[in-house]
């Protein structure tokens, strides 16, 4: 697996609030290569993860997956490569309402056609990694905004993705947490060899990461005539 971003640019929002999230981003990321997309916020880090996950479709440019552009998929061909092959984790969580953190893992096994029981273990396990061995039992509703997002982690590492895109895993929990996550991402990241990209402005995280993509330069290289 590999992913290449080739003169990326997306506009978002209509009329007065129409703004240029990414501007001409080209990028590469290698396999067992752990990336740290930097910069403020409001550049555009949360928009190149949803163009590289085949959940948004850049105005112009390309998202190449092995070669493949994804704007080349069908829709149904892309949300296949979404369940199958990518592991999200959305900076909000985005876990199903009504199902416990156990059954969240398994909800999205079962829905990439993995029977849930040969997963039970690993989901545990998984879970056990992000610390809520204590929590597999509890509800979104019952969770806090960092332990969802430690859910939705595991959720993303369940299926041993080869493409893991990961929004500010440690903005919502402290430092010790922090490192213990990030601990966790890198090492997914060599064990399965896969791509990972992950938005951050933690130096915690960044000062992991095999390589940064700050957001910032390349609008300011983009803007440059060269
Ligand atoms: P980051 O993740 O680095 O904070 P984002 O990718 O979320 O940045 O946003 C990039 C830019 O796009 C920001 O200026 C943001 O305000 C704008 N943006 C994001 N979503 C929308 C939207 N739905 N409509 C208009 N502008 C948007
Ligand atoms: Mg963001």
């Amino acid at each position: 697996m590999s992913l290449h971003l080739h003169d990326v640019t997306v506009t978002l929002g209509r009329g007065d609030s129409r703004t240029t999230a990414l501007r001409s981003v080209t990028a590469g990321f290698a396999p067992g290569v752990l990336t740290a997309l930097v910069g403020p916020s409001g550049s555009g880090k949360s928009t190149l993860l949803a163009v590289a996950g085949a959940l948004l479709r850049p105005d112009s440019g390309q998202a190449l997956l092995n070669g493949t552009d994804l704007a080349a998929l069908t829709d149904r061909e892309r949300a296949r490569a979404r369940r199958e092959r990518i592991g999200y984790m959305f900076q909000s969580g985005n876990l199903l309402t009504g199902l416990t953190a156990e059954e969240q893992l398994l909800a999205a096994a079962s829905l990439a056609g993995r029977p849930p029981r040969t997963l039970r273990a690993r989901a545990r396990a998984l879970l056990t990694d992000v610390g809520l061995d204590h929590r597999l039992s509890h509800r979104p509703d019952q969770l806090s905004g960092g332990e969802r997002q430690r859910v939705a982690l595991a959720r993303a590492l369940l299926l041993e993705p080869e493409l893991l895109l990961v929004d500010e895993p440690t903005a919502a929990v402290d430092r010790t947490r922090a490192e213990d996550l990030t601990a966790l991402i890198a090492r997914t990241t060599r064990q399965y060899g896969c791509v990972t990209v992950v938005a951050t402005h933690d130096p915690v995280v960044s000062g992991a990461a095999d390589a940064t993509l700050d957001m910032l330069d390349q609008a300011a290289s983009a803007a440059t005539p060269v």
